[in-house]
């Protein structure tokens, strides 16, 4: 797992689908970002001021985030009119980066140039899955060789890539996400996101739901998969940056169905400890070790207990805790698990 504490500081700003000439079927960008109108160079320049003035580690960077929308599918002097607002703050050094998505089928040798030429530092593709089948039932619009073009023309260009992937979509299944997400290892992402399916208000997704031709992902099942997905990446030292959407007041307000869950990456990760602690448990018990103490860092407690409980409850069920010592410790790295 990788510990966030040097994660950079992002200013993000959203591009509410203006450069995206498609319609998802899973796509409600105003719900989700709960912002209606494009955002202005003004702004923009407004806003990077207002946060270097706020009190902040200066051991983290600073980055500006172009999210939602297609970014490089907007006309290329707005796209110069955004990116150019944030320059002067990049040549100061006050700015360390930008970083924006996009979409895969989005790319090119002269909108690269352009995204070179401003100082952007990271794109993110938007790949959500590697299944043709997947990407054609929920209208992607663009197939899983134009992922790897897209990888591999930002990569020979020195760009960092990221990869954004979606569990649950129409026609995906827990062994087309985890292919997906195999394929995505392949393409040697700089980090990764990955979300589940929500059924979100206007969108043909909605439409899909309310006439019983879709039916989302349960949490758990979402949970499982997502967990393994992360397992994954976390054995190829691929960070994860985000698992599950931004909570949020719009977001909420615009979600009809599916696995949704304001602390959805701590459901995951809680998994995921469950499984190493458990995993250590078996290790000493099958060793013959007697008066075992298991040793966690103190920041892990609620990583250990699970939401409700639920985590230790299903350790002390299976009698996994019986004459074990557990100790929070100071010196335990975060989401280490130790036994002596
Ligand atoms: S490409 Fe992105 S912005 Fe465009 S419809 Fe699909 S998800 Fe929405």
């Amino acid at each position: 797992m990788v510990d966030s504490n040097f994660a950079p500081y992002i200013l993000p700003f959203f591009i509410p689908h203006v450069g995206c000439p498609h319609q998802c079927v899973f796509c409600n960008q105003h719900g989700i970002a709960g912002v209606g109108q494009a955002v202005t160079p003004a702004q923009i320049s407004q806003e990077i001021k207002k946060m270097l003035q706020r009190p902040r580690d200066h051991n983290r960077t600073v980055q500006v985030a172009f999210y939602g929308g297609s970014f490089t599918g907007l006309d290329l002097s707005y796209q110069r009119n955004l990116l150019g607002a944030v320059s002067p703050f990049i040549r100061s050094g006050q700015v360390q980066g930008i970083r924006l998505s996009t979409r895969p089928d989005c790319l090119d040798g002269e909108r690269i140039s352009l995204l070179l030429e401003y100082g952007v530092s990271l794109v993110e593709i938007g790949v959500q899955s590697l299944a043709g089948e997947v990407l054609q039932a929920s209208g992607r619009g663009h197939s899983p060789e134009q992922v790897s073009r897209a990888f591999s023309l930002l990569k020979e260009s020195g760009l960092r890539v990221g990869g954004q992937l979606m569990v649950g979509l129409p026609g995906d299944t827990r062994r087309r996400s985890i292919d997906s997400c195999l394929g995505l290892i392949v393409l040697k992402p700089d980090c990764v996101r990955i979300y589940p399916t929500l059924v979100m208000v206007q969108t043909p997704l909605a439409d899909l739901y309310q006439a019983g031709l879709f039916k989302p992902w349960s949490l758990t099942k979402t949970v499982v998969v997502v967990a393994r997905m992360k397992e994954m990446l976390d054995h190829e030292s691929i960070p994860v940056i985000r698992m599950g959407l931004q909570a949020g007041e719009s977001l909420h307000e615009n979600i009809i169905a599916g696995p949704y869950h304001p602390a959805f990456g701590e459901l995951v990760l809680s998994r995921l400890f469950f499984k190493q602690v458990r995993r250590a448990l078996f290790e000493a018990v099958g060793s013959g070790k007697k008066g075992v103490r298991l040793i966690l860092s103190f920041r892990d407690q609620s990583l250990f207990m699970g939401l409700k409980k639920e985590n230790y409850l299903r350790l002390q069920a299976g009698g996994w805790l019986q004459d074990v010592e557990v100790c929070f410790s100071e010196t335990q790295p975060r989401f280490k698990v130790a036994v002596a």
